[in-house]
């Protein structure tokens, strides 16, 4: 059976409310959040961000040495890995004038492509800056998702991609339902579907393959 990925998005909506993601004060901070989000915990990108601060427009940080970029972003992990990166999305997005109007105005999946080419890019990473930095829907299907779906039962495929489309399937293609479809997975993940999940009250506790607490 198909998974009703739109019925899930609406339990989810009522249950916690629209969370207006992604948690940036700008376009550019969110692109560089993206970056410094993998394998990492969000409270460790909060605080590179704090360091970061003043050189977070792409016209600064271009500028920045990169010891000193490194320097700034160490609490975020793999720290030189990532100053490679974030210096290779620079030069990628230089070309579009660091406008995220003009990248924006490209077809989803020739970005998707170009993204996907720069060095350090990966998947969930571009997913993530198309959906809430150039307005693109793309589903992210990172391991919370995964981990959600398996737990409702879905079987889930291995691979990324196929995870994504399968989702995609499912909803409108609507730029609004994309963004708060990730944020709220994201939010019940930490909040009640934890690795030790939080069933009692759950709004899925009646239908998740994981309960213990069916009414039957
Ligand atoms: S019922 Fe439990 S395992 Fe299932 S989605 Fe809710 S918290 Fe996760």
């Amino acid at each position: 059976m198909i998974p009703n990925h739109l019925k899930r998005y609406h339990i989810l909506m009522s249950y916690y409310g629209p969370q207006h993601w992604w948690p940036a004060e700008s376009t550019f901070e969110m692109l560089i959040g993206a970056i410094l989000t993998q394998n990492t915990a969000w409270k460790n990108v909060d605080l590179a961000l704090k360091k970061l601060k003043p050189y977070l427009s792409p016209e600064k940080m271009e500028k920045l040495p990169p010891e000193k970029l490194a320097e700034c972003i160490r609490s975020s992990g793999f720290y030189r890995l990532k100053t490679r990166r974030i210096r290779a999305f620079l030069a990628w997005y230089k070309d579009y004038d660091y406008r995220p109007e003009k990248v924006a105005a490209e077809n989803g999946y020739a970005l998707r492509k170009q993204l996907l080419a720069v060095y350090g890019i990966g998947k969930e990473t571009a997913d993530a800056m198309l959906v809430y930095a150039f307005g693109k829907p793309f589903f992210i299907a990172d391991a919370y998702a995964r981990r959600l779906f398996t737990r409702l039962g879905d079987q889930v495929p291995k691979k990324y991609e196929a995870v994504r489309k399968e989702v995609e399937r499912c909803l409108p293609d609507d730029l609004r339902v994309y963004q708060e479809y990730h944020a709220l997975i994201d939010v019940h993940a930490k909040s009640r579907c934890k690795e030790t999940p939080m069933c009692q009250g759950c709004p899925f506790a009646e239908v998740c393959q994981a309960s213990m607490y069916h009414s039957s």
